[in-house]
């Protein structure tokens, strides 16, 4: 299968050089040229496999360069053994009448990030091997917290490979923090800077926008490339447990073949419900998808308009993974809207970046509100949205989860839609304790962990292993940069002289 870019339809790689330029050159993201399909009975016949192999099958359509074999091989890797803590690594929760939650955070990291980036270190050496590549591979990533952890993680040590994670320095939780600055491991690297995220964001793109920089990479022998939620290698993991959530309510019994689904999932880049609305065009039955937004609310803006504005205050809030104004991904969904109009995606990104603003068309507009819906809810309403649905459903929501249920409960309140509805459970409570606490209307203790061990106490769970470690792990990473440095830090760190 081909791919081609959302900015230059005459482009056409496979998927192993769409993992491994992760950006297209002229700055536009790898899209498939065609999506694969499908049919009523693939779906039945998943639903009688566990989540490796239907990861294996869902796969194999797209990353059509890897024989089946060696997919097997890297799903294993990624899923298999005790890296996931329950066996099934996206286990779904029943909480109400037709209302399931996925839980996306039984990783090492404790974060839905880990579904994606435990699988792409065992595609990109590969990847980087069928295409021809010969360099070491120079990863770079802008993080509003999570993916920075989940990709220190999922490439620590992982031969041919080096990583380097910006972070806004006030801009991720403390927990956060501490999992990557004590992060193990002999080829990675983790800076903050002074800004926010879309700063670190637009520093990692202007360095791969930087031909200067490549050519000074590439003679030392290092190529760059994206772990960024904008690499194909990172979407397509994640269609996956949306076929697979859907076969297992099928299996279930919970579904009839044919019968639609909505999801609902908590909006930052729009990686995760892109990957959802990709497995909605290829077939699979979704009515609704519901783009969950906490007070950083742009896209539920665009979705109510067709306007796409980000000048506008940016919100430091409870769930930092969402904080974000320029949604990368979207460009996917807005070439898709467009017909696959490279100019006009062209154009329109364009308009973004000098002018913060672009739009869609009355068609493209009515198009979107026919398959997505947008909310957004403020810091309060996610706190009181933790606290009545522990105590409707003992389900302890982290505060991107609750998010997403808010919204899903306005949706529900406004519409009278009764159709069964997954919401995306993205992050472990546990990772965001002061909050959930706080929340529960519990003190909240100083230390990191005295506030583990109050939630594990208030709510009657045990904090993932992986968290608990962190008590004594020593920080090897507590350096901080300005937005314009980040170049130079790139260099330091691959020591590479200009
Ligand atoms: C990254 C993240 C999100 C947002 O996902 P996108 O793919 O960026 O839209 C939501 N919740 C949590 C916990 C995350 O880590």
């Amino acid at each position: 299968m081909e791919y081609t870019s959302t900015r230059d339809n005459s482009r056409r790689v496979t998927a192993a050089e769409a993992i491994v330029e992760g950006i297209s050159r002229e700055g536009g993201l790898f899209v498939p040229a065609e999506m694969p399909a499908l049919t009523g009975e693939d779906l039945l016949a998943l639903s009688k496999l566990d989540y490796t192999r239907r990861a294996v099958r869902v796969l194999s359509r797209f990353l059509t360069d890897w024989t089946e074999a060696e997919l097997a091989a890297a799903v294993e890797a990624a899923y298999g053994g005790d890296r996931f803590e329950e066996g099934d690594p996206a286990p779904l929760s029943r909480i109400g009448e037709g209302e399931y939650l996925l839980e996306l955070w039984h990783g090492p990291t404790c974060a839905f990030k880990d579904m994606a980036l435990q699988l792409l270190p065992k595609l990109l050496p590969a990847a980087a091997q069928k295409s021809g590549c010969r360099e070491e591979i120079a990863i770079l990533v802008a993080t509003s917290g999570d993916t920075g952890k989940a990709a220190l993680e999922g490439f620590r040590d992982v031969p041919g490979t080096r990583i380097m994670v910006f972070y806004p320095e006030d801009g991720v939780s403390r927990m956060q923090k501490r999992q990557m600055t004590t992060q193990q491991g002999g080829n990675v690297a983790v800076m903050g800077i002074r800004g926010n995220f879309d700063d670190a964001q637009s520093g990692v793109k202007a360095i791969f926008g930087d031909p200067g920089m490549a050519e000074t990479l590439r003679k030392r022998g290092f190529v760059l490339s994206s772990a960024n939620s904008i690499n194909w290698g990172r979407l397509v993991p994640q269609i996956v447990y949306y076929i697979s959530a859907y076969c297992q309510l099928l299996a279930d019994g919970e579904l009839q073949p044919g019968e639609e689904v909505n999801f609902c999932v908590p909006t930052g880049n729009f990686g995760n419900i892109l990957a959802g609305y990709y497995a909605k065009q290829m077939g699979l039955p979704v009515k609704m998808l519901l783009c969950a937004s906490n007070r950083n609310n742009v896209l539920t803006d665009f979705i109510a308009t067709g306007v796409y504005d980000r000048n506008r205050s940016f919100y430091t809030t409870t769930s930092p993974s969402m904080d974000i104004l320029i949604s990368s991904n979207l460009e996917r969904l807005v070439y898709l809207l467009a017909g696959k109009s490279d100019t006009a995606t062209r154009q329109r990104m364009d308009s973004l970046r000098e002018t913060g603003v672009y739009r869609l068309e009355e068609p493209e507009l009515a198009a979107l509100r026919r398959e997505f819906y947008g909310g957004c809810c403020d810091d309060e309403a996610a706190a009181e949205t933790i606290r009545a649905t522990f105590e409707r459903c003992s389900y302890l929501c982290d505060p991107h989860t609750a998010v997403a249920v808010n919204v899903w409960e306005e949706y529900r309140r406004a519409t009278g839609d009764r159709t069964k509805t997954v919401i995306l459970s993205t992050a472990s409570p546990c990772k965001f304790a002061d909050t959930v606490l706080a929340a529960l209307g519990r003190p909240v203790p100083e230390d990191d962990f005295r506030r583990l061990a109050a939630l594990e106490e208030a709510a009657g769970l045990t904090a993932p292993a992986s968290l608990a470690a962190l008590q004594n792990a020593p920080c090897r990473f507590p350096e901080v940069c300005a937005p314009g440095e980040m170049g130079e830090r790139v260099l330091a760190f691959l020591q590479v002289a200009e």
